[in-house]
């Protein structure tokens, strides 16, 4: 079907000429996860929004006039769509449901009314929605293709029950959304013709979401034999959000034993003493469609069927299109080397032209692997790809039986997986060595080569590795004692709002610094009102243009809003800074909240004053919250950071003074002195960042010919810089420090921070950039995690006796010497 020659590129350029005008949104993304084409174009939207304003359609079920207009309309585009499909409607009905998992379940309700209940097979590639039908059969089994072979060759898997059900299902899809491939639709065919007379009647269930959406569904072909097909409209058309059940009239009788009736389903319904219903007898889309139709949406099924007609032509031009981009981004990807000869993507699709007789649709996943044979992380790809707006989906992709055996997941690893937990921020992605899902990028019929090309292009600009990287060389003797250096404290900041506007110690004011990090520091954090997440500036930027104040002659924390063009105050607030049980009373609440994933229990403040002032600021319904020091439990939490690889620590020569790294008992609490308590900060204490670091990185930036950026993107809690008459501590020197004395305050470091596409948040501005993320992913990339700055917490015993011990405090202007990292 797919002419790999000549048509494809001709059509591709008549897709480039109207993409500008009809698909205006992508301008500058490459939009690579339409899961089929889920984008509206212009043509459609307009003639929708003129049919809509022009004629008075009213809602069906009816007498008025309107109401049997919309009546009418609908059975037409019914019709319509069932011969877009090839159906003849004296052999199919079309029931419209909300998307493809509604007509599943559907199927699902009136199989388990029957009165023995059914038993279900399902191929291992389904989508979750259709595994999620096992939970109602009395007995299920998940097929691979060999278990399918089996049966197709007389051994039938569901004959295990000793109980005879009414019927039995089997499920599968004619194109996996994960990988492209393709199955049989003769599969539903050749089964059925292998039941024998005692065997409960075979129905099939052929999920057409993924395949429909870029090829003609040709229901009028003799090898179709499926009894319930499910597909989603969106994906096909972009609009309307609205899916389709489309059912065999010889497999109707399944839905007699339904029991709910919804309104518009019955002709008569009797209650009181008697009670009793008659429902619709005529047609089965009549007893299935409760309540009222969506029926605007039903009506753009005719704007959309006609869009799609005069932009696309048929399914055909479609796929043979789809299908020749598919193969150059195989092509592309499939080419891509590292320096040193590996191979950069392991594909888990076939390229189309090796798909067999059945091809593959344009539907391509991969992972890639970085030159020592390991793998990047998802989450690391997912950064760069946002950042440099390339929007494709990762992750598990609803198909769990599909992706387990891509990756040869074992069901234990995916369970440790799940019990392990997604934390953001970590590097849970990649568990014992195997990724937990894979990049999918899935081209539609807008797509062109132009998108295949950038999206090739990002990956080798940031995946191919050039250089083989050595370890870098011991410069040092092992010291791991203090040596004098010539740098000094240039800043203090806090942020007591996670990921909102920092606040600058002045200079000449002592700080205290505490076990969880600096006073004040990550205190309070915004909630959302529905998911109780905390919000932060990767989702929401201007969350940087709350500054707040710590004024402690008031007793408050003021947080000024400052507007983004004129950067004038707009508006402020003041929260009491006490933390007195008594005066919280009636102010907050205590209630479970979630940061980067990990559950914690906050004090939620209750006033409308103060909730409506960052509401009304970010335009996201939020609430403050407050997570003060000494809490215990859910109302605590611990460092997560930890020294990294390239940071060449097996073992962590600890500071003269500190305890040493002995297990302790689980509930002692010493365990959690050992990784430092935080609060809402994401991963430890207190962060650093070395000047000359900076420096070299906006030289980097420059030499590139980008524009540098301030210091104030890394959000430090403290920076440090060389005297300026000295000779400055190498860039990146701090990687292999062990720890600093500041004054006379020793700190212990944890590790090197890793990065996320939040430095490019303008802290002044809340404005996006490229920078430096960009450039940090190039330069300072290990394991294929981007580093900057090192996460470090006080050591509270290192020096005995006196004041300083007893209440530590640091200042601008101190100096800082150095722990020299050689590792044991
Ligand atoms: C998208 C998709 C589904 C789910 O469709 P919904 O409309 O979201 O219910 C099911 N199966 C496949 C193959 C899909 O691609």
């Amino acid at each position: 079907m797919a002419s790999r020659s000549g048509t494809a590129p001709a059509y591709n350029a008549a897709v480039d000429e109207f993409r500008e005008l009809e698909y205006p949104m992508l301008k500058d993304s490459v939009y690579l996860d339409h899961a089929g084409s889920t984008l509206c174009s212009k043509s459609l939207m307009d003639a929708f929004a003129a049919e809509m304003t022009s004629v008075l359609y009213g809602n069906p079920h009816s007498a008025s006039w309107p109401s049997q207009l919309s009546t009418t309309r609908i059975d037409d585009i019914r019709l319509r769509l069932l011969s877009f499909f090839k159906a003849d409607p004296a052999d199919y009905d079309l029931v419209f449901v909300a998307n493809a998992t509604a007509g599943v379940k559907l199927v699902v309700e009136a199989m388990k009314s029957l009165p023995q209940g059914y038993v279900y097979a399902y191929h291992e590639l389904c989508h979750t929605s259709l595994v999620g039908a096992r939970e109602d059969a009395n007995y299920s089994i998940c097929l691979d293709d060999g278990g399918v072979q089996s049966w197709l060759d007389g051994e039938d898997p569901l004959n295990a029950t000793s109980q005879i059900p009414s019927a039995a299902l089997f499920s599968f899809s004619a194109q996996s959304h994960m990988d492209g491939r393709r199955y049989p639709l003769s599969w539903a065919k050749h089964l059925k013709g292998k039941a024998v007379k005692t065997s409960p009647r075979l129905y099939t269930l052929l999920d057409a979401a993924s395949f429909s959406a870029t090829s003609q569904l040709d229901l009028a072909s003799p090898d179709f034999a499926a009894d319930f097909t499910v597909l989603s409209l969106y994906k096909i058309f972009g609009f309307p959000d609205l899916g389709a059940l489309i059912v065999r009239r010889s497999a109707e009788s399944v839905f007699d034993h339904r029991r709910y009736f919804g309104g518009g389903t019955v002709d008569m319904v009797v209650c009181g003493k008697e009670q009793w219903h008659a429902r619709k007898t005529q047609f089965l889309h009549e007893r299935l469609e409760d309540g009222t139709l969506p029926f605007h949406n039903i009506m753009a099924v005719d704007a959309a069927l006609k869009a799609h007609l005069r932009l696309f032509g048929s399914m055909d031009r479609i796929c043979a299109h789809t299908t020749y981009l598919a193969h150059e981004l195989c092509n592309g990807l499939r080419s891509l080397r590292h320096r040193n000869g590996r191979p950069l993507c392991v594909m888990y699709s076939d390229a189309p032209g090796d798909a067999g007789p059945l091809g593959s649709g344009p539907v391509v996943s991969f992972n890639i692997a970085n030159s020592a044979d390991g793998w990047v992380s998802l989450a690391e790809f997912e950064k760069l790809a946002i950042l440099k707006k390339m929007h494709v989906r990762t992750g598990g992709l609803c198909s769990p039986g599909g992706i387990a055996s891509a990756l040869g997941l074992e069901p234990w690893d995916m369970r440790r997986n799940l019990s392990a937990g997604f934390r953001c921020g970590s590097d849970s992605d990649i568990v014992a060595g195997k990724p937990t899902g894979v990049i999918r990028v899935s081209l539609g019929a807008m797509s062109t080569e132009s998108d295949v090309r950038r999206f090739v292009d990002f990956v080798r600009e940031f995946f191919v590795e050039d250089a083989i990287v050595e370890p870098r060389p011991k410069t040092r003797e092992s010291t791991g004692v203090e040596r004098l250096s010539n740098l000094r404290v240039k800043t203090i900041t806090v942020f007591p709002i996670k990921s909102c506007g920092g606040f600058g110690v002045p200079q000449g004011t002592r700080w205290e610094v505490r076990p969880e990090g600096l006073s004040w520091d990550r205190e309070w954090c915004l909630v959302h009102r529905g998911s109780g997440q905390a919000l932060s500036q990767k989702r929401y930027p201007k969350m940087a243009l709350l500054r707040p104040v710590l004024d402690f002659e008031r007793g408050a924390l003021r947080v000024e809003y400052q507007a983004q063009s004129q950067g004038s105050v707009l508006d402020y607030v003041e929260i009491p800074l006490s933390a007195n049980p008594g005066f919280f009373n009636g102010t907050t609440r205590q209630t479970s909240s979630r940061v980067c994933g990990e559950g914690i229990s906050a004090q939620t403040y209750i006033s409308s004053e103060i909730n409506d002032f960052f509401t009304d600021a970010l335009g996201v319904p939020c609430v403050l919250a407050r997570f003060p020091p000494g809490g215990r439990g859910l109302n605590s939490r611990t460092s997560k950071a930890r020294m990294q690889k390239h940071q060449k620590a097996e073992k962590f020569r600890r500071l003269p003074g500190s305890s040493p790294d002995i297990p302790s008992p689980p509930d002692s609490g010493s365990e959690q002195q050992q990784h430092g308590k935080i609060l809402l900060s994401n991963e430890s204490p207190i962060l650093l960042v070395h000047g000359s670091s900076v420096d070299a990185l906006n030289e980097e930036i420059e030499s590139r010919g980008g524009d540098a950026v301030p210091e104030s993107t890394f959000r430090a809690n403290i920076i440090i810089e060389s005297l300026a008459e000295e000779p400055r501590q190498p860039a990146y020197s701090e990687d292999s420090w062990s720890g600093i004395r500041i004054g006379n305050q020793d700190f212990t470091f944890l590790g090197a921070c890793r990065r996320c596409h939040m430095v490019c948040v303008d802290q002044a501005t809340a404005e996006r950039r490229q920078e430096p993320y960009t450039t940090l992913a190039k330069t300072r990339r290990f394991d294929g995690k981007v580093y900057f700055g090192s996460h470090m917490r006080h050591e509270p015993g290192a020096r005995q006796g006196g004041a300083s011990s007893q209440s530590p405090t640091l200042q601008v202007g101190e100096s800082v010497s150095v722990y020299d990292g050689e590792f044991m």
